[in-house]
């Protein structure tokens, strides 16, 4: 468990535990900021909270099992457990009842007011909060490093990908007026992050639901579109850093601003398959876009361009063929940074009832081979950073050295820099630095 708040005494304390994705994080601070707001106190201790939360993931189903087991690990040494999150719904919720009947309550993703209003009655708090001794930052508490924070700006998702079942946990796309998210990312800034992570499940969306409604930020109309906030992200002076981006015409419009360093020249883009019928079949958002041709374009405005993606191998039906146009694919667009999976069915995913499943030894094969290309792809990418001056985020200081990253690698998911015996930094600090070395993933000054 995560130390997230002071301790004082004679306050009902909580324990939480955050599993999951970016999104679930800041459900996560959400609640945490709210349970410090009422005057709870946060706990890492299982022996000292008077109930432990459980904020679960339930994308896939090795997610859900860690879900189980961390779920049965909280029953187990406290005993007071309430469980939130993705797999607080249907099915899910009903594999936890049945798994671990003792839970007190379980709610579905996102489901603030309903967590907190089963704290309330299972661990009712009689400290006052005072608001002049119970500082809470004005950024809320966050889960992660002081420099750096997971920005959301929408919640849910309008496309129905065959093999995703977060449109049914999240329902449908619903954005933050322009007005609110740019509040909380001033706030952010104020207290010291240094690198905005916009999130969402579909950030190219951000405020079709609002009919891209203008709203107010310090007195200046703002339309809630992914342009504007852009834009207005961009005068922050810190790094903004793009997630969850599909290739849709209008995310051209970011690019320029990328060349001309207003915001990371970085794209974080699930593409999953480059073949446009398995894309089809997935039913993916921007499966008829020319993506190839998009990334030519995007890289002709701005040479510096770093894209991450994640791939699926061995979806139902992928043929030899497909799969070798998925590595074609690969091999004309180098991508700086890819993920691949192999494909799993998901309790719920439509894609389920699709037929021609590939046999388990088929979906490893195509996973080495996809792997075995991009590795060189990535690692030659490294290679040719060698001797360039690179900026340089640190994220953590140790008595051997610093370890950072440059604009290419977002926190987590990416690579970093190795800055051996340099210890006279602190997190968050930006410095420049000659590459001199690198490996498949990571770089070294
Ligand atoms: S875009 Fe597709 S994969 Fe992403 S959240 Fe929406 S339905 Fe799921």
């Amino acid at each position: 468990m995560r130390d997230t708040a002071i301790q004082t005494p004679d306050r009902a304390k909580v324990g939480f535990i955050s599993l999951g994705c970016p999104k679930a994080l800041v459900d996560s601070e959400r609640i945490l900021t709210q349970l410090r707001i009422e005057g709870y106190d946060i706990t890492p201790q299982y022996e000292d909270a008077g109930v432990v939360i459980v904020n679960t993931c339930g994308f896939i189903d090795a997610a859900k099992e860690e879900s189980l087991e961390t779920i049965g690990e909280a029953i187990r040494e406290n005993g007071r457990v309430l469980v939130t999150g993705c797999m607080g719904r249907g099915d899910d919720a009903d594999a936890i009842r049945a798994r671990h009947p003792k839970v007190l309550g379980i709610s579905g993703p996102a489901a603030y007011e309903e967590v907190l209003s089963t704290v309330r009655e299972v661990l009712p708090q009689h400290h006052q909060p005072n608001p002049h001794l119970d500082l809470i930052p004005a950024q809320g508490v966050k889960l992660t490093p002081r420099h750096y924070a997971y920005l959301k700006i929408s919640e849910g998702c309008n496309h129905r990908c065959r093999f995703c079942i977060i449109p049914s946990l999240r329902g449908d796309l619903v954005s933050r007026p322009i007005g609110s998210v740019m509040s909380e990312a001033e706030g952010l800034v104020r207290a010291g992050v240094r690198e905005l992570l916009v999130v969402s499940q579909d950030t190219s969306a951000y405020g079709i639901d609002l009919k891209y409604q203008t709203d107010f930020w310090h007195g200046r109309p703002l339309k809630s579109n992914l342009e504007s906030l852009a834009s207005a992200l961009s005068e922050l002076g810190v790094w903004v850093r793009f997630h969850y981006v599909y290739p849709y015409p209008h995310v051209d419009k970011l690019i320029p601003m990328m060349a001309a360093g207003k915001l990371l020249p970085y794209i974080d883009m699930p593409l999953q398959h480059g073949a446009r019928s398995v894309l089809e079949r997935m039913k993916r958002p921007a499966a008829a876009e020319k993506t190839l041709d998009r990334i030519a374009k995007w890289r002709d405005i701005c040479p510096d361009l770093s894209i991450r993606s994640t791939f699926i191998v061995g979806y139902p039906g992928e043929t030899e063929e497909e799969f070798e146009s998925l590595l074609t694919f690969i091999d004309r667009a180098q991508l700086d940074r890819v993920g691949c999976f192999q494909y799993s069915p998901v309790k719920g995913a439509a894609a389920n009832e699709l037929p021609n499943p590939i046999p388990e030894a088929t979906k490893a094969a195509r996973w080495d081979r996809f792997m075995a290309l991009q590795q060189s792809i990535s690692a030659a990418k490294l290679q040719r950073k060698i001797g360039s001056t690179q900026t340089i985020l640190i994220d953590q200081v140790t008595e051997d050295g610093a370890i950072g990253r440059t604009f290419a690698d977002a926190p987590e998911i990416d690579g970093v820099v190795h800055l051996p015996d340099i210890t006279d930094f602190s997190p968050g600090d930006l410095v420049e630095a000659e590459i001199s070395a690198a490996d498949d993933y990571d770089l070294w000054v």
